[in-house]
């Protein structure tokens, strides 16, 4: 279908989720699996770019989101002059559900993000990671993280006309007991691929923002959920002035430009 012109902004409202990706949509037209290369974008600190694509999905590639930032660095990159949008927060912001969870702490200057996972399996377990949001570590500890998925499950979704394009060559493929795609990268590739996913669902905020943020067990939706909430959060007007001003800021949130 000829969707020639069409423009999606790469913005949290226009954003929903399925288990495995994040999918935009605007005036009728969608676009799945954007957060590998919103990540990208994001962890290069690239704040302004129009992505052009000629089919319904972003090409997974290697399943991770180095080829995005090879491209990039290749193409090079240009200072606007122009401020940069920051989100600012001075209180924190929660959402959590069953066990899993994000959480935002006002605890600049830059980016924090701290992930852990627990997969009842060998090769993954308990990993837990904390890494600053910049483009030196972004490219060399988080952008190569592949995807991951289970064997049985990538049978599930061959069956329901989905990730006709996943192989071994293009996530980590676990079975029961092990691996079947070969080497891993990084020992806990699994929580830097988590924290590359939950990078890209923060792109769509539109503005960097300083703190600390923890994510446990946490996945697409529940990052979109949270992404929804730091932009209420942030468009929320300033609280009346208290009785006690010293323990209620009196602006609780502001989104600057
Ligand atoms: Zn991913």
């Amino acid at each position: 279908m000829d969707r020639q012109g069409a423009a999606i902004p790469a913005r949290v409202e226009s954003a929903s989720t399925f288990d495995y990706a994040t999918t935009l949509s605007a005036g009728g037209v969608s676009v799945g699996t954007v957060e590998h290369v919103l990540s990208a974008a994001f962890g290069e600190s690239l704040d302004n770019c129009s992505i052009e694509l000629d089919g319904p999905e972003v090409p997974i590639l290697d399943g991770s989101a180095l080829p995005f930032v090879r491209l990039f660095h290749a193409a090079g990159f240009e200072r606007l002059n122009v401020p940069v949008t920051r989100l600012s927060l001075s209180e924190p912001v929660e959402v959590s559900r069953d066990g899993r969870g994000v959480s935002f702490q006002p605890d600049g200057p830059g980016l924090t993000i701290t992930y852990e996972i627990d997969f009842p399996h060998p090769i993954v377990g308990r990993q837990e990671l904390t890494v600053a949001v910049r483009p030196e570590e972004y490219s060399t500890r988080i952008a190569p993280a592949r995807t991951f998925g289970f064997a049985r499950e990538v049978e599930a979704l061959r069956s329901r006309g989905l990730a006709r394009g996943g192989s071994l060559q293009n996530a980590v493929v676990l079975d029961e007991s092990g691996i079947l795609s070969g080497p891993l990268r990084f020992r806990d590739e699994f929580v830097r691929h988590k924290i590359l996913d939950l990078i890209g669902d923060l792109a769509l905020l539109g503005a960097v923002l300083d703190g600390h943020i923890h994510a446990r067990k946490a996945g697409h939706a529940l990052h979109i959920e949270f992404a929804r909430a730091l932009a209420e959060a942030a468009a929320t007007p300033a609280p009346a002035e208290t009785a006690s001003p010293a323990e209620r800021p009196r602006r609780r949130a502001t989104s600057r430009r």
